[in-house]
């Protein structure tokens, strides 16, 4: 029997090409249901599953800011059971706190916190029930340690892997694994959809110089990591894969060890300040600490 995986986020980037990967799996071992708020940008997943079964795959819409369009879409799938959520929707905030809109960080933490929240109230039942399922989130190392100027992005990334960690311990119960994929910078469209502050912004001539020549310089910071660290899809689709198949998953994957001695950093030193310092002196000065 095929397992039931249903991603969400699939018009581009990760979510499109893991429905991709699994979808023409060698075996047939899925049955993929890609979702995606707006299916008028569905035509390039659809060319690229052209080759695949039939039987594997199948477009849903689904909006993860929508209870609605969530709840639809647990209707509408054929086997009645979910075994792999990837909850993978999400956007990028970037630029200095002033330049934001209320409204523009309640989208961020609509689609990135609530919208993998909702998602997942929606398909737990049905897991609990059957005793079995997987949860797989498309997290980020900014979920894990802070990066200037993404400080909404940030928290909000911050808030799911809260919220992933304190479920797992109760659904360790329900043979129910939760897994967070954590991104470094991968290249994907994500840099482009994502909401940011534009050097010819006129919110962010209003800003003080300092912090604009701040962000100037972490603008540049972020591109040559992009370009020195970014990875591919296919690297990062791999991890996924991995935790899909491990018989008992972890909590967290890495993608890349690139971030680890920051990350370790903060772990070391409980009281925040030396990662505070070494996170400045990596994106202002351009040195990273050592392993
Ligand atoms: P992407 O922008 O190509 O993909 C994000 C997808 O989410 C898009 O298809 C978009 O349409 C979808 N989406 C946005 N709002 C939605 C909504 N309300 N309902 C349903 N879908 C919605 O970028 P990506 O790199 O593939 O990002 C996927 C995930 O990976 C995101 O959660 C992102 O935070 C995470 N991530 C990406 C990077 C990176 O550098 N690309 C790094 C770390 C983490």
């Amino acid at each position: 029997e095929k397992r039931v995986v249903l991603i969400t986020g699939c018009s581009s980037g990760i979510g499109l090409g893991l429905a991709v990967r699994l979808a023409s799996d060698s075996q047939h071992r899925f049955k993929v249901y890609a979702t995606m708020r707006d299916l008028s940008k569905k035509e390039y997943l659809l060319e690229c599953v052209r080759d695949c079964h039939a039987d594997t795959f199948e477009i849903l819409q689904m909006d993860v800011t929508d209870q609605q369009s969530v709840l639809a879409t647990t209707e509408k799938i054929k086997e009645e059971r979910v075994d792999i959520l990837v909850c993978n929707a999400g956007i990028g905030l970037m630029g200095p706190l002033e330049c934001h809109t209320y409204d523009t960080m309640k989208k961020i933490f609509d689609v990135n916190l609530f919208g993998t929240i909702s998602t997942i109230q929606a398909f737990l039942p049905g897991m609990k029930q059957r005793r079995s399922g997987r949860i797989i989130i498309s997290s980020s190392v900014g979920g894990l340690q802070g990066v200037p100027f993404n400080d909404v992005y940030c928290a909000s990334k911050f808030a799911v892997e809260g919220f992933c960690e304190s479920m797992a311990i109760v659904l360790q119960h329900f043979n129910i694994h939760v897994s967070l994929i954590e991104c470094g910078p991968v290249n994907t469209n994500f840099i482009n959809n994502l909401h940011a502050s534009d050097p010819s912004d006129s919110q962010l001539q209003s800003v003080d110089s300092d912090t604009r020549s701040l962000y100037a310089q972490y603008l540049q910071h972020c591109q040559t990591i992009f370009q020195d660290v970014a990875q591919d899809t296919d690297e990062i689709l791999q991890v996924f894969v991995e935790a899909i198949e491990a018989s008992v998953p972890s909590l967290r994957y890495f993608t890349t060890q690139f971030f680890m001695p920051l990350i370790k950093l903060k772990l070391q030193s409980a009281s925040g300040s030396e990662y505070v310092h070494a996170m400045h002196k990596f994106v202002f000065s351009g040195s990273k600490p050592k392993e």
